[in-house]
């Protein structure tokens, strides 16, 4: 049988600019057309996964017909590293690493090595954070850690085992996603984020069995709306529990007070749990909820995003990236590989010309104006 090929991504890909002739220094001084400047690079190793959730990966999509990236079309680790070192001379000081599930990716230790080596504008090595679904987490917290890894986010819908179950859609235990994340904390991997999808009427009644269980732990836990990244999971409207909802929940037990964002462009409005006196009681820990439909943050969006082909994404829910990889390689018609200051020069342009801001859009608009862009899928260039 002839192999199943869905167009999920729009594989128009979007011309480079002409770089400008002036290049701001490489001090962490480029904004795009928006003012916003350049932090974090989140950059997506592998395609693949071993999780089908429906949100992301629905196996009726994701099947074995399904073509993935051969490997020759992955960036290479020496690829990845040589961009990261661009674009922390544009800026960058946060490098995430995501898919797909990136620990499926060979010898993503080696990566980390090669990542971790890198020094800002400034002289200061990257913070570099991984998403995964911890399924390979016990197995791997150790190396990661001692590859430079400083920190991992795990993805975790919910406590109930049937649930959880049901939404990787591949019958994983919950038990094995808190025995990865036992490992990253024994491994120092702290402070340890889980991020929890909320979709409604699926697994809302898991929002305060989370809590309960990650209060006091040292985790921190984050509800993210459930988003309509993508073209295949079938998004609508009325399965999105918008956080203020979940923080009415959540006040209903326990007592909540605000926090301030840690970072700018940060994503998550923070809580902290209160104690007796109704203060912020640092024992008992934060908790974060992300916004992404109902509160529009782009006003601030200094994340850019890299697949694992090399294309350039700059915003979560672009239809089009800019071909790193092109440059990099060189072309068959003849174009030879890019030197360094022909990347550079590439990233300024793409930056300084970015416009992007699809939340606010989405916001501002009427549903039909935005229901019919072209996305691409959240496995391709991350969360
Ligand atoms: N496989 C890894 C994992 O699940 O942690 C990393 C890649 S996954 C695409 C990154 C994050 O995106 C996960 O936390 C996942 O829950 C989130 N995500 C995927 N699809 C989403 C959607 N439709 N809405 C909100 N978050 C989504
Ligand atoms: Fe895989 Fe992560 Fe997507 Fe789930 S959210 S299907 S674990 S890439
Ligand atoms: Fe950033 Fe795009 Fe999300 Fe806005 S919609 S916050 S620009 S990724």
């Amino acid at each position: 049988m002839a192999q199943r090929i869905i167009p999920l991504v729009d594989h128009r890909t979007a011309a480079l600019p002409t770089p400008h002739a002036a290049v701001p220094s490489p001090a962490g001084t480029l904004v795009d057309a928006r003012g916003r400047p350049l932090r974090d690079l989140r950059i997506s190793v592998t395609d693949r996964c071993n999780f089908r959730c429906s949100y992301c990966m629905p196996k009726e999509v994701f099947d074995s017909q399904y073509a993935y990236l051969p490997h020759s079309a992955l960036l290479r680790f020496e690829e990845i590293a040589r961009l990261a070192r661009l674009f922390m001379a544009h800026g960058v000081r946060k490098l995430r690493l995501t898919g797909g599930e990136p620990l499926l990716r060979k010898d993503i230790e080696t990566l980390i090595e090669q990542l971790a080596a890198l020094r800002t504008a400034d002289g200061q090595p990257p913070e570099i954070t991984l998403t995964t679904n911890a399924a390979l987490l016990t197995r791997k917290a150790q190396a990661l850690k001692d590859a430079g890894l400083n920190r991992v986010t795990v993805s975790l819908d919910g406590l109930d085992d049937t649930v959880f179950r049901r939404m990787n859609d591949v019958d994983f235990p919950v038990a094995q996603v808190l025995a990865g994340i036992e490992a990253a904390q024994t491994a120092g991997l702290t402070p340890i984020k889980v991020n929890m999808v909320v979709k409604r009427g699926t697994n809302d009644a898991q929002i305060l069995p989370m809590a309960r269980h990650f209060r006091g732990s040292g985790v921190v836990l984050r509800f993210i709306e459930y988003m309509d990244v993508g073209a295949t999971n079938g998004w609508r409207m009325d399965e999105v529990l918008p956080s203020a909802d979940v923080i009415r929940l959540l006040q209903t037990k326990f007592s909540l007070v605000p926090l301030q964002a840690s970072a700018p462009g940060e994503t998550a409005e923070r809580w902290s749990y209160a104690g007796a006196d109704g203060l912020h009681d640092p024992a008992l820990g934060e908790i974060g909820v992300i916004s992404s439909v109902t509160q529009a943050f782009c006003g601030d969006c200094n994340r850019a995003r890299l697949s694992m082909d090399g294309k350039l994404f700059l915003c979560l829910f672009a239809g089009q990236g800019y071909d790193l990889r092109a440059l990099l390689r060189g072309s068959d018609g003849g174009r030879p590989p890019a030197t360094d200051a022909d990347i550079e020069a590439a990233i300024a342009a793409i930056w300084q010309g970015r416009t992007d801001h699809y939340s606010e859009l989405r916001a501002s608009l009427p549903p039909e104006a935005t229901e019919g862009m072209r996305r691409v899928e959240m496995s391709y260039i991350g969360g």
